[in-house]
């Protein structure tokens, strides 16, 4: 258990050395820079921008390390192309300030919790080892959203269990456990747990959204509407972070979820 929950103890006591194998110690030293304080994993590229970009941006600022993982390319959208979407993903990852995204090849609209992709959540997971993970919606009008919610808490479990063994370039990985997952409000509107100030950030936050030229509003696009791709979507969001603003006392908010109870050190630390 103590390498599962202390992996990077071996930085602070030297006595967790002698507890990590050598395989172990090797993983660590391979991946100590490619750790992340904050993981926003979803089912389709351009669903953390739109429901917590102002909170990843915020931690950018703080000096906190992100990194985006999307579990389907979004195959199956109405509108763009798997390549373009991936060009659009990777610049808004850009303009969010994030250190990696990485994209699985999960079935868009069809994937589900069988072994073989909860493994490859998994190994993610252990690979950027983050304190913190962001994930869909856990009810939302996007069936994909629940599913990947409920599949990023399942791998987010079994990336703790040593008997789960996942190798990586011929290593093996090391368990890992993440210390809370926040689900970000989507489309259905719910009440948040946890309500985050993003008023700084708000004009950038819609920069990366708009980093998505083939899902959202162009005036002369003749491909087929969805309910993100009318003009209105906008004045909806930004009314959305504005409403969860308004909830505690700011201009612009974005709205999580928890299904644990909140816990903070500091009473100061709220808002
Ligand atoms: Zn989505």
């Amino acid at each position: 258990m103590l390498l599962a929950e202390k992996p990077f103890g071996v930085r602070a006591k030297g006595l967790f050395v002698f507890n990590l194998s050598s395989l172990h110690l090797l993983y660590y030293f391979n991946h100590k820079d490619m750790k992340l304080d904050i993981l926003a994993i979803a089912a389709h590229p351009d669903d953390v921008e739109v429901a917590a970009g102002g909170t990843l941006l915020r931690h950018v600022a703080l000096g906190r390390k992100v990194g985006l993982l999307d579990l389907t390319k979004s195959e199956r959208s109405t509108r763009g192309t798997v390549p373009q979407r991936s060009q659009e993903a990777h610049r808004a990852a850009e303009l969010l300030g994030a250190t990696i995204r990485e994209q699985l090849d999960l079935p868009d609209g069809f994937f589900t919790a069988d072994e073989a992709s909860l493994l490859k959540i998994i190994m993610q997971i252990r690979k950027y080892q983050p304190d913190i993970i962001l994930a869909n919606a856990p009810d939302d009008r996007h069936p994909d959203h629940q599913r990947a919610a409920a599949m990023v808490v399942q791998a987010a479990f079994l990336a703790n269990l040593v008997k789960i063994e996942t190798i990586e370039n011929g290593q093996i990985q090391p368990a890992w456990r993440t210390r809370a997952i926040y689900h970000y409000v989507q489309d259905r509107t719910c009440q948040p747990d946890l309500v985050i100030d993003i008023t700084p950030y708000i004009d950038k936050k819609f920069e990366a959204i708009k980093a998505y030229q083939s899902q959202f509003y162009q005036p002369d696009c003749t491909d087929p509407e969805t309910p993100i791709s009318c003009p209105s979507f906008f004045e909806a969001l930004r009314g959305r972070n504005a409403m969860l603003g308004r909830q505690i006392g700011v201009e612009y908010a974005e709205g999580f979820t928890v299904a644990r109870t909140v816990g903070v050190r500091d009473l100061f630390d709220l808002v």
